[in-house]
């Protein structure tokens, strides 16, 4: 990266933290400086007396240097921390949703095995969603490491692909900041997931690390087998051959010698996985709340389903022993609870 690229960098960034943080920046015609209104509190969070101050490439009176040598970085790290937190609060802007078609759309996508559905009111909502970044680390000899992100709609629980769909830049911090999301109890569920997308993502180094292993474990088993056999062959020197309990003595002790070596190994080629949240965003997204009445029988119970207004899809609902996503379900017969194709 050339000194220009970083200049133009640190002047974006710049201009992004204080306008997400309720200040406004005007750049001159040919970007050399800025100039700044910011409320009291984050202009000093920036090292600054004044609300109004210039954003310049050099040391100057009321300015704040954008330069990686000076204190730049200290003071943007401390706003950051206190003006964008980790945790956050956001809402999508209304997307206009059609009401028709619901039923047809619900009959197409969700399979209701052994209960009639009838489909009552729909109702546009809005409701909350999480956005997941975690860092996971797989470290054995040598190490893998990655940031998965990971959506769920909070209601369901259910796992929901809007990483890709949402555009970061449309997302409003919402008026009143305030997490819905109970961490504790979330995050092992959440961790659950993560760890099974990092393995899938990490399939190849795994498979890497696993032909080692087993190239390493034929190479030993190989070389004790060849001593094993070594003393089969009478002692060059003396032309002495051992007896048969000598032999099976000797052949012991290669024996554990092996599975010593093995167990080794293993412990070497072991993988460490490590799991951990950095950020954590809720966010209110546009849908459609649709009842379905389900009749088992001559009990019914009623389900509400949600058809995303980012994704222009239905979500999957819960089953209701095991939690995992489902479009396909059984019913009980006194509960109603929904049982997916494994818990049926
Ligand atoms: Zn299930």
């Amino acid at each position: 990266m050339s000194s220009t690229d970083v200049q133009a960098e640190l002047a974006d960034f710049a201009t992004t933290m204080i306008e997400h943080s309720g200040g406004i920046v005007d750049w001159t015609p040919d970007h050399s400086a800025a100039m700044v209104m910011a409320p009291e509190d984050l202009a000093q969070s920036l090292g600054q007396h004044d609300e109004a101050f210039r954003l310049t490439r050099e040391a100057a009176d009321n300015s704040l240097t954008l330069s990686l040598a000076g204190e730049f970085l200290d003071l943007a790290s401390r706003t950051l921390k206190v003006f964008i937190p980790a945790v956050g609060s956001f809402e999508y802007p209304e997307v206009a949703l059609r009401k028709s078609e619901f039923a047809s759309i619900i009959e197409k996508t969700f399979g209701w095995q052994n209960a009639r559905c009838r489909i009552g009111g729909t109702h546009p909502m809005k409701i909350p969603y999480q956005l997941w970044w975690f860092h996971v680390t797989l470290q054995s000899e040598e190490t893998w490491e990655a940031i998965v992100p990971l959506s769920l709609n909070s209601v369901t629980g259910c796992v929901v692909p809007l990483e890709n769909v949402i555009d970061l830049e449309s997302l409003r911090p919402a008026k009143q900041v305030h997490v819905d999301v109970d961490i504790e109890a979330t995050l092992p569920h959440v961790g659950r997931q993560v760890q099974e997308i990092a393995m899938d993502r990490a399939a190849e180094f795994l498979l890497r690390i696993d032909s080692r292993r087993q190239r390493d474990q034929k190479r030993l088993r190989d070389y004790y087998k060849a001593m094993i056999d070594e003393s089969t062959k009478p002692n060059r020197r003396t032309k002495v051959s051992l007896s048969v309990e000598e032999f099976q003595a000797r052949k012991n002790v290669i024996q554990l010698e092996l599975m010593r070596k093995l167990e080794e190994l293993d412990d070497r080629y072991q993988i460490a996985a490590t799991v951990r949240p950095i950020a954590l965003a809720e966010v209110r997204l546009p849908v459609m709340g649709v009842d379905c009445e389900i009749q088992r029988k001559a009990v019914t119970r009623n389900y509400r389903v949600y058809y995303n207004a980012l994704l222009h899809t239905m979500e999957p609902l819960p089953c209701c022993r095991c939690s995992q996503p489902s479009f396909n379900f059984w019913f009980e017969n006194e509960t109603v609870n929904a049982l997916c194709v494994r818990c049926q």
